[in-house]
């Protein structure tokens, strides 16, 4: 599903990613773990292709194919959706206008036609029940005046929504209360299956034991020091990172 080989990216002159490695299969959840500033937002703005990184050394392969001259547009219709760590607010836009739209370009892009507006009610009305959000959160611009929580519920809507094939959670967990938490998790949980894989980027083991990853990596000062399953979660609660550290 993905492959990332060698990554090195800097931004504003600064070296981030030092040499990332790491290959995620079909069906795997893969759980990325460092404290704040160790290059996780990085490794995942990368992946979606955002602007503004470059890249000197590496590539990063989506299903067998080099993405890195891909449009960030491309990468998501083609299956790569990422759950921000701070969701973007878009004022004037309403969440349903805008969920529609996305759904119908990526199906579009795969030949398929577009829903209309009472197949598309229909289907995002289930799935509003899995992250049990009320429907009125349709109706409102995207993000705005949403709480913490209620943003990262939209965000999995979104996910649930669009069906990626590889979906990358860049920290969905900060700002969600315990209840928020496992709703958004048996939201994740309910989307796996062996055709589709998870970064799930976090540096706490709080998420961790609701989704629950096939690995852990922890990635210290734009590396991966230390891969496991995910038993490593909880050896890092335990023992924190700095036994990681050179
Ligand atoms: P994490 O998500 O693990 O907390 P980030 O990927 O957000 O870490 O940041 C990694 C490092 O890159 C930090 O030291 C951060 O200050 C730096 N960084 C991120 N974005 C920029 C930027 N636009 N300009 C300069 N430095 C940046
Ligand atoms: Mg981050």
């Amino acid at each position: 599903m993905l492959e990332i080989k060698n990554l090195h990216a800097s931004i504003d002159g600064k070296e981030i990613l030092k040499g990332i490695n790491l290959s995620l299969n079909s069906g795997e959840m893969h759980a990325i773990m460092g404290r704040n500033g160790s290059g996780k937002s990085t490794l995942s703005n990368i992946i979606t292709g955002r602007e503004g990184y470059i890249i000197s050394q590496g590539d990063i392969l989506f299903k067998g194919n080099s993405i890195l001259d891909w449009s960030p547009e491309k990468r998501a219709l083609t299956g790569i959706f990422m759950s921000f760590q701070y969701p973007v607010v878009i004022p004037g836009v309403n969440n349903t206008y805008f969920l529609k739209a996305a759904l119908n370009a990526k199906r579009k892009n795969a030949g398929e036609k577009p829903l209309d507006a009472a197949g598309f009610l229909k289907l995002i009305k289930e799935k509003l029940k899995e992250v049990d959000m009320d429907p009125k959160y349709l109706q409102r611009a995207v993000n705005e005046g949403f709480s913490g929580g209620e943003k990262k519920r939209n965000e999995i809507l979104q996910m649930l929504t669009l069906e990626p094939s590889l979906a990358i959670l860049d920290e969905t967990d900060s700002g969600l209360d315990i209840d928020a938490l496992k709703i958004v998790a048996e939201g994740v949980n309910k989307y796996r299956n062996s055709e589709r894989s998870f970064l799930v980027i976090t540096h706490y083991q709080r998420l961790l034991k609701y989704i629950e990853p096939d690995f852990v990596h922890v990635l210290i000062d734009g590396k991966i020091v230390k891969s496991g399953g995910k038993e490593l979660a909880l050896e890092l609660e335990e023992k924190g990172y700095s036994w990681l550290e050179s």
